[in-house]
């Protein structure tokens, strides 16, 4: 099935001449994926591995899926692409089946992009225009893309280097229980304190001044955070109280991941407490068989822009492929339960088996998570909780997470390591069995490195 002398001249041809993502390039070995099937994937060599990282989170109906692939090849056949000024029948039916799924009836328009941080570009664009205000607020421990004002808005260390400033951005702290800034026991007091302390910065920074406040509804790479109860409720209502526009980040935590369509939908009456002004949405949309991002847009914002034109566009806004997969990929999680699916799996078997695995290793902090969105924290020490790795680590201070991925790598499993943790986030489609069997996985990996 994997040619490797096809795979040795992809590699010799990648360190040639492709520069990639977020790393210092001397030191690359990127590791080829010959073939995809399912949850699983093949390295150059033909081993076969568990995706147990969704690429970037991404391929939430696992990869080649025959309906995603079939409704591509359709849509190359009848239109392979097109302007965004036309009306083409793949973008109008993702457009209603995006805002079909969102809960409430305030979301009735799409704006399409290519991706997560051109999708936050312009939810900030938006939220500035309309309420005549330019700074925004987003909190400390999130990523919201690598674009100018997504870079500024995110919390994690990416922004560190392209920080010009953060000029209009604002961060502040999010909840994050297992190491409260508030001092706080219970995921109630984290919720009350997180929010006392999110007034007092619009209070700081003058209400008058802020056009929106980001926020990532479950953190993904920056902790796999889910929101305590009544938290998003809580941060809608200091919105609504100050003319904010609250625009949630489901790039990640979308389309199934938490187990729910959205990851608002942990918080609150399914998500109608929430109630945001914006939604910002890509990877699972279309599981990224084909880039494609957006925003949901309010009807107040959207009549905002029924006479003055919206300055903002892009070539491929809604490519007509990108959204016949996302219109099979909706349809298929909807027809086939795929979401429901991935909420159980969580319940049932991820949630238990990282619990279980938490007592056989002293080095897991942490378990939290759910659907097939869970996080492992890695302490050295379970009472003062201190990280394996420190914040922002790399080369050989990072050593323990990068022998961890050499560790799950050998056995099968390709896991997904950020910092000092290790998220466990399998396509909503993985079985029961891929699920243990990569948990399974994990723990050898996790006892050869940090001991049992
Ligand atoms: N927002 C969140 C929550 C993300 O996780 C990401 C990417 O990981 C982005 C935005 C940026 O998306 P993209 O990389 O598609 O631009």
């Amino acid at each position: 099935m994997v040619d490797t002398a096809v795979s040795a001249r992809t590699h010799e041809l990648d360190r040639a001449h492709v520069f990639h993502s977020w790393s210092a390039q001397g030191a690359l070995d990127p590791m080829v994926l010959a073939a995809a099937q399912g949850c699983w994937v093949w390295d150059g060599q033909g081993n076969r591995l568990l995706d147990f990282s969704s690429q970037l989170v991404f391929t939430n109906v696992g990869h080649q899926h025959p309906a995603l692939v079939q409704a591509i090849t359709d849509q190359v056949a009848t239109l392979a692409t097109s302007a965004p000024q036309h009306a083409v029948a793949s973008r109008s039916e993702a457009a209603r089946l995006i805002v079909e799924q969102l809960p409430g009836e305030r979301l009735q328009k799409v704006f399409f992009t290519n991706g997560g941080t051109e999708a936050i570009e312009n939810a900030v664009r938006m939220a500035r225009l309309h309420t005549g205000r330019h700074k925004v607020l987003s909190a400390y421990r999130s990523y919201h893309g690598h674009t100018a004002t997504s870079i500024h808005l995110t919390g994690d260390p990416r922004r560190w280097p392209n920080d010009t400033g953060a000029a209009g951005v604002v961060h502040f702290f999010g909840p994050y229980l297992y190491r409260s800034v508030f001092h706080a026991q219970t995921p109630e007091q984290e919720s009350q304190r997180a929010l006392a302390h999110l007034e007092q910065v619009i209070t700081l920074e003058g209400p008058s001044t802020l056009a929106a406040v980001v926020i990532e509804s479950v953190v993904g790479t920056a902790g796999v955070l889910m929101p305590p109860p009544g938290y998003l409720a809580g941060v809608r209502e200091l919105c609504t109280r100050h003319g904010i526009m609250l625009v949630i980040d489901e790039v990640m935590a979308g389309f199934g991941r938490a187990g729910t369509w959205f990851g608002y939908q942990h918080d609150g009456a399914e998500g109608l407490a929430a109630d945001p002004d914006l939604v910002a949405f890509a990877k699972g949309v279309n599981s990224g068989y084909v880039p494609l991002g957006g925003v949901a847009i309010s009807t107040e914002i959207a009549a905002t822009f029924a006479e003055r034109p919206y300055p903002g566009g892009l070539t491929y806004s809604g490519h007509p492929l990108a959204a016949a997969a996302a219109v099979a990929t909706i349809e298929l999680m909807k027809h086939e339960r795929i979401v429901e699916h991935a909420a159980e799996i969580g319940e049932q078997v991820l949630g238990p088996e990282l619990r279980a695995l938490a007592e056989q290793h002293q080095v897991i902090g942490e378990v939290r998570g759910a659907g097939v969105f869970w996080a492992l924290e890695l302490v050295s020490d379970r009472q003062t909780r201190e990280p394996v790795v420190p914040y922002n680590a790399s080369g050989s201070a990072n050593k323990p997470m990068a022998e961890l991925v050499s560790a799950c790598r050998r056995r099968g499993l390709l896991p997904f390591v950020a910092g000092n943790r290790v998220h466990v986030v399998p396509p909503c489609t993985v079985s029961e069995d891929e699920a243990r069997y990569g948990v399974a996985l994990l723990g050898n990996a996790l006892g050869e490195v940090f001991g049992g």
